[in-house]
């Protein structure tokens, strides 16, 4: 499946850990402008998939094109400025520093140190406007997270559901085109989760495309319009919710671990 409403493609992508084989081999396009979702069960390697396709890891073979670029093996911060952003199983705030210092980081560490240093201005008047606009911008993101309230509560006294939410918000700064979102629901309550689903929901609306891991299945079904199944390391099926479900290959999939 690779047509020009393909915004990330990913082809024959693998990566080896000695001898441990994470992706073997795997394919698949993500549309433009959808919520797609990656499922697999434990170990299918959909989190170095993941890695892979964000520079995380540098994939051993295979391709991945993020908006008619070839990204393959670029930094992760070449990546992040180019559009592509993602969030971690574990969130990976600083605990000691406040929601809202988080926040004003959040750009420095998708963009990488270096380059930070070389968008900033030398002019040290011009080092505060950068810092008043992006101080701006993470106020708006807190605020559509309706967790501005916590602005400057320290990040590790957050619940595990907020601490999905500033990673989520800490994601939208860089201004991405495309999210991928590991496990974003693991250890949120219900209600948080319907609220975070309703922000990716208002987020597609507004143009976003996102790529979910997740294990829980009503999440997957009631809210991606296209399921991926990767099974040890490559793409064992996919198609709408509906096709998955009857799928026989992925049942098999499940209950045979
Ligand atoms: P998933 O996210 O689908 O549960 P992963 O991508 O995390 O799967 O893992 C796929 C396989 O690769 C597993 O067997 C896992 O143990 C292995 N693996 C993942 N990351 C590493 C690593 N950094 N070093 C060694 N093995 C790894
Ligand atoms: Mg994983």
């Amino acid at each position: 499946r690779s047509t020009d409403s393909s915004i990330l493609e990913i082809r024959e992508l693998e990566k080896h850990f000695g001898g441990i084989t994470a992706v073997d081999g795997a394919s698949f396009a993500v549309e433009r402008g959808t919520i797609t979702g990656l499922i697999g069960p434990n170990g299918a390697g959909k989190s170095t998939t993941f890695n892979c396709i964000t520079g995380v890891h540098t994939p051993d073979a295979g391709s991945v094109v993020f908006d008619g670029d070839e990204i393959t093996g670029r930094e992760p911060h070449q990546i992040a400025n180019r559009g592509l952003v993602r969030t971690f199983q574990i969130a990976r705030e600083f605990p000691e520093m406040t929601v809202l210092e988080n926040m004003m980081l959040a750009p420095k560490a998708q963009l990488g140190e270096s380059l930070w240093r070389s968008v900033m201005p030398i002019a040290r008047r011009e080092v505060v406007e950068q810092e008043a606009v992006t101080r701006d911008r993470a106020w708006e993101m807190l605020e559509f997270f309706e967790i501005d309230h916590l602005a400057h509560e320290y990040a590790g006294n957050l619940s595990g559901g907020q601490r999905k939410l500033l990673d989520l918000a800490r994601a939208l700064l860089t201004e991405p085109e495309m999210l991928l979102l590991d496990e974003p629901m693991a250890g949120v309550n219900p209600s948080l989760e319907k609220k975070l689903l309703e922000h990716v929901h208002e987020l597609q609306e507004q143009g976003y495309t996102f790529l979910l891991v997740e294990h829980d299945m009503d999440v997957i079904m009631n809210h991606c319009e296209h399921v991926i199944v990767m099974h040890q390391g490559s793409v064992l099926a996919e198609g709408t919710a509906e096709d998955i479900k009857a799928d026989e290959a992925v049942v098999e999939a499940y209950l045979g671990g």
